[in-house]
């Protein structure tokens, strides 16, 4: 494409319109776009600058098909690759489009960071938390969502109290505010309690159900294993008991079926645990009578 020499165009830098080409600073420029068919397209380009009159500044015009600081790649071409990502790993991007991974990071980093930096957070009143680690273990990461809309709000390492104040720190540079969340769901871990009612004192906190059964199968292989001492049927059979029933494979649901209806503390302890895990079938108006039972 050519631009005409009498052509005006707007401003890039203070946005005043019909200002007149300087020059043009680059005669061939290159950006990849969609696939035509199955062949890669570019469109080839002049890219011309305005001497402006308001800001006194030459800048080169912005460019109506691609986004402003980075060049290469369409606006297109762009919403291609970041389909692509959500579902493919990188590198399989890379070699499917034939392009370096580099420069498709640098797409992903681009749209993501300015999705971080205009993220709207005021109207967070739920918070979620997920942990995940890397390198077995050893690099802790807590994730915090907003559980009603489902998006991630904070990622940050580390598992301790402290995690809840860059939260909070997060939150509120995005216009949300501490005082407005009413619910925090989370692990039973006590630096996360601690955290949490420090710097949401408003919000009441939910143990998420997962953590809750894990907990009741802790439980379970504690009975399990001090009545092993004196009880040889128990022998292999740790997974019988920590699985639910659909899960477990035809042996250990013959020794389940031959255990199960035994006074055992062990099948007492895993019976409990199955009550515990119906409990958050029922109505929400009937569960805590239930639990409270349960509990008894
Ligand atoms: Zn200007």
């Amino acid at each position: 494409m050519k631009v005409r020499k009498e052509a005006t165009m707007t401003c890039s830098n203070c946005g005043r319109k019909n200002q007149r080409i300087f020059d043009i600073a680059d005669y061939d420029r290159q950006w990849r776009h969609l696939n035509f068919l199955e062949y890669p397209c570019y469109i080839h380009a002049e890219h011309p600058r305005t001497e402006c009159k308001k800001c006194r500044k030459k800048h080169r015009v912005d460019i109506p098909w691609a986004i402003k600081p980075r060049a290469g790649f369409t606006k297109l071409f762009d919403a291609w690759i970041m389909m692509l990502v959500k579902d493919m790993p990188m590198s399989a991007v890379s070699r499917l489009v034939n392009e370096h991974d580099t420069r498709l990071w640098r797409i992903l980093h681009y749209y993501v960071d300015n999705a971080i930096a205009t993220q709207d957070l005021s109207h967070v009143t739920h918070i979620n938390t997920d942990e995940t680690s890397s390198k077995r273990g050893h690099n802790y990461i807590t994730i915090f969502v907003d559980s009603d809309k489902k998006n991630v709000i904070h990622v940050t390492k580390g598992k301790d109290a402290s995690v809840w104040e860059t939260c909070k720190e997060r939150l509120e540079a995005q216009g949300g505010k501490a005082d407005r969340i009413t619910e925090v769901c989370m692990d039973m871990s006590p630096a996360f309690i601690k955290g949490a009612s420090e710097h949401f004192p408003e919000a009441s906190i939910t143990f998420d159900k997962f953590h809750v059964i894990q907990e009741a199968n802790k439980a379970v292989d504690a009975v399990r294993r001090n009545e092993r001492k004196s009880c040889a049927e128990l022998k292999n059979t740790r997974y019988v008991w920590l699985k639910n029933e659909e899960n477990l494979t035809k042996n250990q649901k013959a020794m389940l079926d031959k255990l199960k209806d035994t006074e055992l503390d062990t099948t007492k302890a895993y019976r409990m645990r199955l009550c515990l895990q119906e409990i958050y079938q029922y109505p929400a108006q009937i569960a805590p009578m239930v639990l409270e039972d349960w509990i008894q």
